[in-house]
């Protein structure tokens, strides 16, 4: 179940209403949203009696029950899209929006030359990891502090806001210092402390559906992030693991379309961890677009050829400047199809 408390409510109505929730056997997750509080009861008990009592409660606006097993990011739970804000910039709004940068931040120039490329061309933020969860432990594992240092700097002189992974609870604390959205990546999906944690900071969380995951366990993944106080939550495909080995992981297109139906979440893109390869992904991006996704996660160095990490399914700079020309035509038809929607809302 979830009880919306009216914008209006008091500090004892949201108590009583809690109380209740509790006398009816059911455990009480409460979030606090911009305007108002809102409540997730889950449990077992008779659901019927528990929501005619608090619908009639002082203070409740809505009380409805939610079938799905995650409640807080279902359809639903809200119809409308989620927008996650982040310096400006809307996610699941009305622009689609492009983050790009290197797999692992490695030098101040690396940084520099393409945050300055990135901005240019038309990102909206900038990524770059400075925890690197490594298959192997004999490869590159990230500059760590210094490189979100390195991030700060590439912020100072762009103005693009900062995507950086965290890999564990306890780092929470000082990558939200540095970043303006936690990544969480696909080998983390279900660290269960890790979204805990998540679910106590300020900032926005961009969860990566992890290689062998469903559709289904995303979403519970971030309805621990959004249970536990967080509900600034976007999500990224990046492929998953099938029996296809022509690409490094497959692009689940229709993840984006099942998400879209599922979750009033933001929904990315990450089409250079699903191809493996550049060549795949402007093709891959287009289809983003074209799905409906509300933005991409793109892997961009100056020389990929002498990256640390992942530099074959890296974008050269005029190879990104290329696939954001590409895009054009598909973001106007991205554009009017967001548009009608939101008039149909109406
Ligand atoms: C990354 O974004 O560089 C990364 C490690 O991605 P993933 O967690 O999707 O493998
Ligand atoms: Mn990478």
């Amino acid at each position: 179940m979830i009880i919306s408390m009216g914008s209006h409510a008091t500090k004892e109505q949201i108590e009583q209403v809690c109380d209740r929730i509790r006398e009816f056997g059911y455990k009480v997750h409460s979030i606090q949203g911009e305007e108002r509080v809102v409540i997730g009861a889950v449990g077992i008990g008779d659901v019927t009696a528990c929501l005619d009592q608090l619908e009639a409660m002082p203070g409740v606006e809505s009380a409805v029950r939610i079938s799905a097993p995650y409640k807080f990011v279902s359809r639903e739970f809200r119809s409308q899209r989620t927008r996650v804000r982040v310096n400006g910039t809307e996610i699941g709004g009305d622009d689609f929006v492009v983050i790009a940068g290197p797999c692992s931040v490695e030098t101040e120039s690396q940084i520099m030359r393409t945050a300055e490329a990135v901005a240019r061309a038309g990102a909206r933020l900038l990524r770059g990891g400075a925890y690197k969860p490594r298959t192997s432990p004999y490869e590159f594992q990230g500059l760590e502090l210094e490189g979100l240092k390195l991030l700060r700097k590439a912020k100072e002189a762009t103005g693009l806001a900062i995507v950086t992974e965290v890999m564990s609870d306890g780092e929470v604390e000082l990558v939200a210092e540095y970043a303006d959205i936690l990544q969480i990546g696909a080998r983390n999906m279900q660290n269960i402390s890790l979204l805990k944690a998540l679910g106590r900071t300020t900032r926005p969380i961009l969860l990566k559906r992890g290689m062998s995951s469903t559709i289904r366990e995303l979403l519970m993944s971030a309805e621990y992030i959004v249970a536990h106080g967080n509900p600034q939550v976007v999500l990224c495909e990046r492929g998953i693991r099938t029996f296809e080995p022509a690409t490094r992981n497959t692009c689940d297109i229709s993840a984006v379309a099942v998400l879209n139906e599922l979750t009033h979440l933001p929904v990315l893109v990450d089409p250079s961890h699903a191809a493996g390869r550049r060549s795949l992904v402007p093709p891959l991006a287009r289809a983003a677009v074209a799905v409906g996704a509300d933005g991409l996660l793109v892997e961009v160095h100056p020389t990929p050829e002498k990256a640390f990490s992942d530099g074959a399914q890296s974008l050269a700079i005029p190879e990104f400047e290329a696939m954001m020309q590409s895009l054009g035509p598909y973001l106007k038809i991205w554009r009017e199809t967001r548009v009608a929607e939101g008039a149909a809302a109406l």
